[in-house]
């Protein structure tokens, strides 16, 4: 009824926004379904940037996922005779991802987790670090920095336009906030005493 069983394994999928990690996510997810193997999608419920329940790349292809609140809420979902865990921005989870993880893949899953490697500030982002860590596979994308067009590995943060401080908070009312694409040489974070 379903296709080839797997020995249990973590891949992940790593780089700065725009880098095509949901494009590539998408696409393992797809051709686990052509050999005909189970598969469940998921993905933390920060992330409301497009749709509630589906994956969605910049370029509008989806896969439906289920909605998780913490990591070990996959766990509860996950059914007996599943072959393929994949999880979308698994910088956003707790530490409790590492364990949940190795289960799966201790389990005979295949595990596929796609995410940050680095916030906004470009340092390690999470537990992503940790989840390269433990992989057995590890692919780094990268973007086309939006300053220079080489290749980029950073996400920069602008708020009305302009760079975002590295203290600045999270959540800032009022503000237009972006984010896009840059090169380690264009990608700026000032740090003076949060005064932009
Ligand atoms: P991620 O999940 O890494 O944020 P997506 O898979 O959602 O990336 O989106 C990748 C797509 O974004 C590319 O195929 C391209 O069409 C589009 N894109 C927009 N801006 C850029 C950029 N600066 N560099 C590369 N691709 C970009
Ligand atoms: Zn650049």
């Amino acid at each position: 009824m379903y296709g080839p069983k797997n020995h249990g394994w973590i891949e992940a999928i790593v780089g700065p926004m725009y880098s095509g990690k949901s494009e590539e996510l998408i696409r393992r997810v797809r051709r686990t379904k052509i050999a005909k193997q189970k598969i469940q999608v998921f993905k933390p419920k920060i992330d409301n940037r497009f749709s509630k329940m589906d994956v969605v790349s910049h370029q509008g292809e989806k896969e439906e996922a289920i909605v998780v609140e913490n990591a070990e809420e996959i766990l509860r979902f996950i059914e007996n005779d599943v072959q393929v865990v994949a999880i979308d921005e698994a910088q956003f989870f707790d530490e409790n991802i590492i364990k949940v993880i190795n289960y799966l893949a201790d389990n005979e899953k295949r595990v596929i987790c796609a995410g940050l490697d680095t916030d906004f500030k470009g340092e390690p982002f999470g537990y992503m670090p940790n989840i390269m860590a433990i992989a057995e596979f590890v692919d780094k994308f990268q973007a086309i920095c939006m300053v220079c067009g080489n290749p980029a590995t950073r996400t920069q943060r602008l708020i009305d336009g302009k760079p975002a401080n590295y203290y600045e908070p999270v959540v800032l009312v009022g503000a237009q906030e972006s984010y896009e694409a840059r090169c380690r040489k264009c990608h700026t974070v000032p740090k003076n005493n949060g005064v932009r």
